[in-house]
């Protein structure tokens, strides 16, 4: 899948539409979700054009991959979850139900999480 750079979270980047912030380094931008799951629900994006997690994981430098997971770790510690816990999310494709095709981390907090997935089958 190639990277599309109209959706919105390239919008967000390239500062076309604004976003609440949580933080931001060289590498990433963290934001807090516009439709919260949780009372700490932030999302932390790469800056560069990766699709999902696996393009992140290809294609990424060394110092954007570090980048991006110094921010998760920051953005753990100024929401205040490090002790009382927290969840990463990244969905990706179809089967991962992924809504924005740029590749991001879901950061849950702020109350216990519950199960990490239901059974449907
Ligand atoms: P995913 O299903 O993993 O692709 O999640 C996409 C997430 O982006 C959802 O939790 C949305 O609520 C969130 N989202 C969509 N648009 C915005 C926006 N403009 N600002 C912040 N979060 C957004």
């Amino acid at each position: 899948m190639s990277y599309d750079s109209e959706n919105i979270f390239a919008k967000i980047l390239r500062g076309e539409i604004p976003c609440d912030k949580v933080y931001e380094n060289d590498h990433a931008l963290a934001f807090n979700d516009i439709e919260p799951k949780a009372p700490v629900h932030v999302l932390i994006i790469p800056k560069g054009p990766y699709v999902s997690s696996s393009a992140f994981s290809a294609d990424a430098s060394d110092a954007e991959l570090a980048g991006f997971m110094r921010a998760v770790h920051a953005v753990a510690e100024k929401t205040d979850v490090l002790a009382s816990g927290y969840r990463l999310i990244a969905n990706a494709g179809a089967h991962g139900h992924q809504e924005v095709p740029h590749f991001h981390v879901h950061l849950l907090g702020g109350r216990p999480i519950g199960p990490m997935v239901m059974r449907a089958d």
